[in-house]
């Protein structure tokens, strides 16, 4: 059946290693059919604030395999990272959360709802990202200021001249930005006060500890303190338990997100209009 199984070249293999390259070896071919084939979807994670109303849902990208079902995309992503497919495969992601923004945008009901897009660092260093951008929100007609962009400290740090001025020019157009994973990078306090940051998003890892780890605790407590007096906005990620949602509202943390309010979901899934995570009352 495995055609390699008799030739040369995977000879010294042994069964699993010979294995494990041909699922990569299949898995980037199947990537770049993909897009052609249609099998991208966008799931939407709500966002809360402290009223646990909606506020907004972030866009993250699921590949539903013909063979493998739905991928994650921590399964994917460095593979499209490294194979540059990350280029056209994040078009289609921002081109699809604009099109979804320009729907919700008839209703009354869901017509504030932001929505955010994690961006790759090659995505945003790309020669002509701010034009794309442009000619995505002109073809979909969707409002700018309903967009937000997800991205790492990783990316800020690259040309950090080039990245604000790319940065400065989508603001203009109305599009805001949030810092991804805050405090898992090693982003200078620097960058915070020069880029046109709008929220810092606290990582999950940090969030997970805030009961338990007094390390955990003060990492947040400082990031929600630092965002106060920078004027920036800022999330939890990763909200999972009651407990943790209440340490963070004592805490003054006033936007939320996780599995306790919602998993990410299929658009015709969520519950926009609803409060959630809160129980008891
Ligand atoms: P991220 O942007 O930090 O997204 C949050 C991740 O945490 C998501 O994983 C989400 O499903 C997960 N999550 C949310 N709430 C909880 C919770 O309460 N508990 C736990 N344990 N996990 C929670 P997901 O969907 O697997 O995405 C992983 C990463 O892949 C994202 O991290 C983001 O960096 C990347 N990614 C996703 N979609 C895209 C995309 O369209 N483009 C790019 N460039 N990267 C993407
Ligand atoms: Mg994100
Ligand atoms: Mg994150
Ligand atoms: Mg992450």
């Amino acid at each position: 059946q495995a055609k390699g199984a008799g030739g040369n070249t995977l000879r010294f293999f042994n069964p699993e290693m010979q294995a494990a390259v041909m699922a990569r070896v299949h898995l980037e071919a199947d990537l770049h059919q993909a897009l052609a084939r249609d099998e991208l979807r966008l799931h939407y994670q709500i966002q809360v604030d402290s009223q646990s109303r909606v506020t907004g849902v972030e866009a993250l990208l699921r590949w539903q395999h013909p063979q493998r079902g739905m991928v994650a995309p921590g399964q994917f992503i460095p593979l499209a990272e490294r194979t540059r497919l990350i280029l056209p495969i994040g078009h289609w992601v921002l081109e699809s959360a604009c099109r979804q923004l320009a729907t919700w945008a008839k209703e009354p009901a869901l017509e504030a709802l932001s929505i955010s897009v994690n961006v790759s660092s090659i995505q945003f260093h790309q020669q002509d990202f701010v034009a794309r951008v442009r000619q995505v929100l002109a073809s979909t007609a969707a409002n700018p200021n309903r967009l937000i962009l997800e991205v790492t400290e990783s990316l800020l740090m690259e040309e950090p001249e080039r990245v604000r001025e790319i940065m400065l020019r989508l603001n203009e157009l109305g599009i805001r930005f949030a810092l991804d994973d805050f405090g898992t990078g090693f982003s200078s306090l620097n960058y915070l006060k020069r880029l046109p940051l709008d929220a810092l998003k606290i990582d999950q890892s940090f969030i997970k500890g805030v009961l338990t780890d007094p390390v955990d605790a003060a990492i947040v407590q400082a990031t929600i303190t630092l965002a106060a007096s920078l004027g920036l906005a800022v999330t939890a990620e990763g909200v999972e338990t009651e407990e943790q949602h209440q340490w963070l509202q004592e805490h003054d943390c006033k936007a939320f997100q996780g599995y306790l309010f919602g998993r990410p979901l299929a658009v015709g899934d969520l519950r926009l209009g609803q409060r959630h995570g809160l129980m008891t009352s």
